[in-house]
């Protein structure tokens, strides 16, 4: 069974997702405003949160934001913006999915659906290791030589993506929709000024790279770096789960 908050300023809307949602299954808990939904989170620990961005007394990107301040809590936006700009900033606030209103119970229920099964997944997996970098999902939390790296939520999530492929080249395409969720967008632009905010958080320059690998026209790579002037050969480079 899973909990949801819902933040819907619309009582029709508000009315007919509690009760489609209810009837998958669902603990449906849901608010009017911005405001009361922070302390409706802290309080109830709900799985998940579903937040409307048109509301009447705080913008849901400002909920969003304090969200995030606080919690990890996945947050599914519902957005009245088809505006890849505008999808791409929230994501990068820490939305971990969106929807474009309209749209049905079904579609939401689906989102919740995959939102959860990455979060736990993530979660049971444990950090992941890449040299002297740990990748640890359940806490968000990734440290280099054991100094906590200061990440944004994407960069975080672009880090965890490439390090549960670690020594495996991934596209750019597959960053976007992966990471950013954006099936069809050609946002290379997005996916290059992350991998540079990465790459800098990380110690390290394109010219020189140590844990992350430009493959010209292909791709990226997150590898150990090469021990220096060593006979022996590299430590396979798969994730390693601990
Ligand atoms: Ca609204």
């Amino acid at each position: 069974m899973v909990s949801l908050l819902l933040v819907e300023d619309d009582p029709a809307i508000r009315i007919s997702l509690t009760r489609a949602l209810t009837a998958t299954g669902h603990v449906v808990a849901s608010v009017p405003y911005g405001g009361v939904a922070l302390s409706a989170v802290l309080r109830d620990q709900p799985d998940l949160v579903v937040l409307d961005l048109g509301l009447p007394d705080i913008d849901g990107r400002d909920v969003l934001g304090m969200l995030r301040g606080v919690s990890d809590i996945p947050v599914i936006v519902a957005t009245a913006r088809d505006d890849e700009q505008e999808i791409v900033r929230l994501l990068d606030a820490g939305a971990d999915d969106y929807l474009v209103k309209p749209f049905s119970a079904g579609q939401l229920d689906a989102r919740i659906r995959a939102v959860l099964r990455r979060t736990t997944e993530a979660a049971a997996a444990g950090p992941l290791t890449v040299g002297e970098l740990t990748v640890d999902a359940r806490a968000r939390v990734a440290r280099l030589a054991g100094t906590v790296l200061d990440l944004k939520p994407k960069e975080f999530e672009l880090l965890l993506f490439l390090a549960e492929n670690a020594g495996a080249v991934v596209s750019k395409r597959d960053l976007m929709v992966e990471v950013w969720r954006q099936p069809y967008g050609g946002a290379d632009k997005t996916v290059d000024v992350h991998l540079s905010w990465l790459r800098r958080k990380l110690g390290e320059t394109a010219a020189e790279p140590r844990y992350l690998h430009t493959v010209r026209g292909v791709g990226v790579k997150l590898a150990p770096p090469e021990p220096a002037a060593s006979p022996e050969p590299a430590e396979p480079s798969g994730p390693a789960y601990g």
